[in-house]
């Protein structure tokens, strides 16, 4: 239960019906675990003034999820409804420029992702190929204040966390000491080479920021110094929980960085046209993995394990 995390040393998470009268009882434990990290960051988050959204499944819009070094995944799923080209939800990050720009200032949603990762990524123990993402955003903010917000809400759970002991929490070997350090992916590299993301999470013993990553046309880069005002925060043993970032609000600039990033223009129509009449409004957030935060808390070796009905890379069970 409270074993390390070590990549490579995965076992294939199995479904419901399959597992022993023991795995059940671990499988409704995680269950309670997930449903009071569950409860604490709405409540938190509800408490701090975010109204809580519904998410969507189908929309013309989604994530690129490109440019990605890593080359996730192996397909996008689009269909036609209505007659119309839909893709499903790789992130809400368009809803959120949107939402946040216009109707709902401070917002977050529990949105299921959809993301066909490569099949050889189920021995990550880190991807599902659905999963869900507590995703928020905030009209006018900047990193530091989506930075102080995360580390309170996350230092604020463990403590939390830490008083049941009736669950099976693996963590309280990392010091909760705010604020995080924050590290230069520039200078990650120099000193762990370009595996550095799988270096970081063996050699931290406490959460830790990494700034400074080119990621989609999204995120804020400097014009002047090309440098990222993006943020992913790092546990130990377990990896990246969560992306954010400020956003890129300006017709020119998105426009300028999709031509460079090679995206089809015609798939985001819409923050196209309500950029270019300045309804895009600046902001900042981020995307906790569900499945990552709390794979990180109960200590499991796959986040399948984490997932009533797993969805493991290249391996589709019944349910
Ligand atoms: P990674 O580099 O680990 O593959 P990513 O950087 O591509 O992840 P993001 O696009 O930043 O992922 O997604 C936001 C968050 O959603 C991540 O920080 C992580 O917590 C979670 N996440 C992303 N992909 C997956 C996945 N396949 N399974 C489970 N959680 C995921
Ligand atoms: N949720 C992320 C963000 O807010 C986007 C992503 O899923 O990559 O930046
Ligand atoms: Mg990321």
């Amino acid at each position: 239960m409270s074993e390390t995390f070590e990549p490579g040393a995965t076992v294939i998470p199995k479904p419901l019906h399959l597992l022993t009268d023991h795995e059940l009882e671990r499988k409704e434990q995680v269950a309670k675990v997930t449903t009071r990290v569950l409860r604490y960051l709405t409540g938190e988050f509800e408490s701090r003034g975010f109204d809580w959204l519904l998410p969507v499944v189908f929309s013309k819009s989604t994530d690129p999820l490109w440019p990605d070094p890593g080359a996730s995944i192996e397909k996008r799923v689009e269909t036609e409804i209505y007659g119309e080209p839909v893709r499903t939800t790789h992130s809400m990050i368009i809803h959120k420029l949107v939402a946040s720009s216009t109707a709902y200032p401070k917002l977050f949603v529990l949105s299921p992702n959809v993301r066909i990762e490569r099949r050889e990524r189920k021995d990550t123990g880190r991807h599902a190929y659905e999963f869900t993402q507590f995703d928020f955003e905030l009209r006018g903010a900047g990193s530091e204040d989506v930075r102080e917000l995360v580390e309170a809400v996350v230092a604020g759970l463990v403590a939390h966390l830490k008083t049941t002991s009736d669950l099976p929490v693996s963590f309280g070997r990392e010091a909760m000491k705010t604020p995080f350090e924050v590290l230069d992916r520039r200078d990650l590299i120099a000193r762990h080479g370009q595996e550095w993301e799988l270096v970081l999470p063996q050699q931290t013993s406490r959460p830790v920021w990494v700034t400074n990553i080119p990621r989609e046309f999204y995120d804020y880069e400097d014009p002047a110094t090309g440098r990222w005002d993006n943020y992913d925060l790092f546990v130990p043993y377990y990896g990246e929980i969560l992306s954010g970032a400020r956003r890129e609000w300006e017709h020119d600039r998105i426009v300028s960085k999709m031509e460079r990033d090679g995206i089809d223009q015609k798939n985001f129509s819409l923050l196209l046209r309500l950029s270019e009449e300045g309804r895009i409004k600046p902001s900042a957030g981020a995307g906790i993995g569900i499945e990552r935060i709390v794979g990180w808390i109960v200590g499991a070796k796959h986040i399948g394990e984490v997932q009533p009905f797993p969805k493991v890379p290249g391996v589709v069970y019944d349910l």
